[in-house]
């Protein structure tokens, strides 16, 4: 792991919370299970407003929303375009600061952290999924993961290698993003998301691109790492078809969350049709 800097999400010394610590768990899953026996949410957004702008230029990109997401679960997002979904990933990824109200991780709250608990929380904490797979055209699909792996410290190549297995990719690991189909690409994009064993996976569209039968399999690998029990999953979408496979759908319309609800039993991936 990443030593000193690194924070980890780990039981509170002599107490039962489980919070995001400087000391580094024995091992990353009795850190997960801390986390989830802990009975905070992984995740909690209290009142939160993030406007851009002052004056009447202003934006109001999100306001007062509340949310409470529980270890492992997988929540959609959706909105029409516009409506807030990548500002709320961001303020929970930490990039953006709430101009109201609290972002709190695991029971803490992100604003309290200092500089270089923000920027390790960023690093370790956090698995970002876009739209565009942004790897590095240069490298091989492993080389892609393993340029993260390396941030995150210990045996960066045994690492890519286990990310790649999670996704399916042994088998193309040294081939270049030219030589992988979108899906693949987008598949080295998700390994590379969760080779540090993030808490939470933020993925913003993560199926924009994608045609259906590999935008489903992109979802099924992301299902099965939240049901892993490892990741909580947000996903932000525009498709309200992808809303059936979560655990939980919440509704954003012009930055305010308009309505949430649990899904008694979410449909497997494979069966998703749009
Ligand atoms: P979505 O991801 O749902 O399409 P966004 O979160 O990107 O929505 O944007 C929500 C609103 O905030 C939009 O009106 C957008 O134009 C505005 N917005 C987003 N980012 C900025 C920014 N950096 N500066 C000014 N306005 C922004
Ligand atoms: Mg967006």
């Amino acid at each position: 792991m990443s030593g000193d800097l690194g924070l980890y999400w780990t039981a509170w010394p002599g107490g039962d919370r489980a919070v995001m610590s400087r000391h580094p768990p024995s091992d990353l899953e009795a850190a997960a299970e801390a986390a989830a026996a802990s009975g905070y949410p992984a995740l909690q957004l209290e009142g939160v407003g993030r406007t851009y702008g002052s004056g009447p230029a202003a934006v109001q990109a999100l306001k007062d929303v509340d949310l409470v997401i529980r270890p492992g679960e997988f929540v959609v997002l959706l909105g029409p375009s516009g409506s807030g979904k990548t500002t709320l990933l961001n303020l929970v990824g930490g990039i953006e600061e709430p101009s109201e109200g609290r972002v709190v991780v695991a029971g803490n709250d992100i604003e309290t952290l200092s500089a270089k608990e923000r920027t390790a929380y960023r690093r370790d904490s956090v698995g970002f999924v876009f739209q565009f797979f942004n790897l590095v055209p240069t490298l091989t699909a492993l080389e892609n993961v393993e340029i993260i792996a390396e941030l995150a410290g210990e045996d960066p190549g045994q690492r890519s290698r286990e990310a790649l297995d999670k996704v399916g990719l042994s088998d193309v690991a040294n081939r270049f993003p030219g030589q992988l189909s979108g899906g693949q690409q987008q598949r080295v994009a998700i390994a590379r998301a969760i080779v540090k064993e993030p808490p939470l996976l933020l993925c913003d569209e993560p199926t924009g691109s994608l045609d259906l039968a590999t935008g489903r399999q992109v979802l099924a690998v992301l299902r099965a790492l939240a049901r892993e029990g490892h990741h909580t999953v947000l996903l932000v979408t525009h498709n309200s078809t992808i809303a059936s496979m979560a655990d939980r759908v919440v509704w954003l319309h012009s930055g305010a969350v308009t309505r949430q609800e649990q899904v008694k039993a979410p449909v497997e991936a494979r069966d998703l049709e749009w």
